[in-house]
C-alpha cells in the first residue's frame, strides 16, 4: 500500500528509534522514508524496524503477510535504502 506522506505518519514513524538510522539523517531531519522513498545518506545496513511502527500497522505494510513473505520483505523492507513502500526498486 501506498503511504501518504503526511505529518501525521511522520509523527508515528520509529526510524529515529531505529539501529539503521544515523546522524547524518537526523541531521538532514529524514524520516518516513516508506512514503518519501530513499535517504540522502550514506547508509550502513544494519536492522529495520519498520514492521513494529504504527504506520506498517494502520497501512497494513506487513500485517497481510504470512511468515515466509515477511521474511522475505525483511530483506527487502529497509525504505532508507531500496526506496518507498509500494514500489520497486
Ligand atoms: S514503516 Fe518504517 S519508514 Fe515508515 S514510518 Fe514506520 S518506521 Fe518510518
Ligand atoms: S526505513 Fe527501516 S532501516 Fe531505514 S531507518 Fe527506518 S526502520 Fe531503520
Amino acid at each position: 500500500m501506498i503511504v501518504p506522506d503526511t505529518k501525521e505518519n511522520l509523527n508515528q514513524c520509529i526510524c529515529t528509534k531505529c539501529p539503521t538510522y544515523v546522524q547524518c539523517m537526523k541531521d538532514k531531519s529524514e524520516g518516513l522514508f516508506c512514503a518519501r522513498g530513499k535517504s540522502a545518506c550514506k547508509i550502513e545496513e544494519e536492522e529495520c524496524i519498520c514492521m513494529d511502527c504504527p504506520v506498517d500497522t494502520e497501512y497494513k505494510l506487513t500485517a497481510r503477510l504470512d511468515l515466509m513473505e515477511k521474511k522475505i520483505l525483511k530483506l527487502n523492507q529497509f525504505y532508507c535504502i531500496n526506496g518507498p513502500a509500494g514500489s520497486k526498486k
